[in-house]
C-alpha cells in the first residue's frame, strides 16, 4: 500500500509490526558471502586441471573508499553466517520501512 494514502493511525499499526519483523539484532552480519576456489600450485595436482579445490567461503564486506575485506568462513559456520547475512538484510529493509513511516509523519506534521 502506498504511504501516502494510509492514515496517521494505520502508518503507525504497520510501524509496530515492522518492529516485531525485526531479526534478534545480536545475530547480523552485514556483506556476501562469496565462493572461493583455489589452484594449490603443487606439481601433479589435479586441481590444475578443474577449477581449484573449494569451494572456501568468504564474508565480503565493502566500506566507503577502500577494497573490500574479506573474512574466512569456516564451512561448519556457513549456514549461520547466511543466516545472519540474511537478518542484516532483512533488519536493514525494516529499518527503512520504518524511516519512511517516520518521514512521512513529519511531512504531515502529524506526531511522531
Ligand atoms: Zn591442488
Amino acid at each position: 500500500m502506498k504511504i501516502e494514502t494510509e492514515p496517521a493511525a494505520a502508518l503507525r499499526k504497520r510501524r509496530n509490526a515492522l518492529v516485531r519483523r525485526l531479526p534478534p539484532l545480536k545475530s547480523i552480519l552485514r556483506g556476501s558471502l562469496i565462493e572461493r576456489y583455489k589452484r594449490c600450485g603443487k606439481p601433479g595436482c589435479k586441481c590444475a586441471e578443474g577449477r581449484g579445490h573449494g569451494p572456501k567461503y568468504y564474508l565480503s564486506v565493502s566500506f566507503p573508499g577502500q577494497r573490500p575485506q574479506m573474512d574466512y568462513v569456516p564451512k561448519e559456520t556457513y549456514p549461520q553466517a547466511a543466516e545472519f547475512v540474511a537478518n542484516y538484510r532483512r533488519a536493514r529493509d525494516v529499518l527503512e520501512e520504518i524511516c519512511a513511516i517516520n518521514r512521512e509523519l513529519l511531512r504531515r506534521r502529524e506526531g511522531l
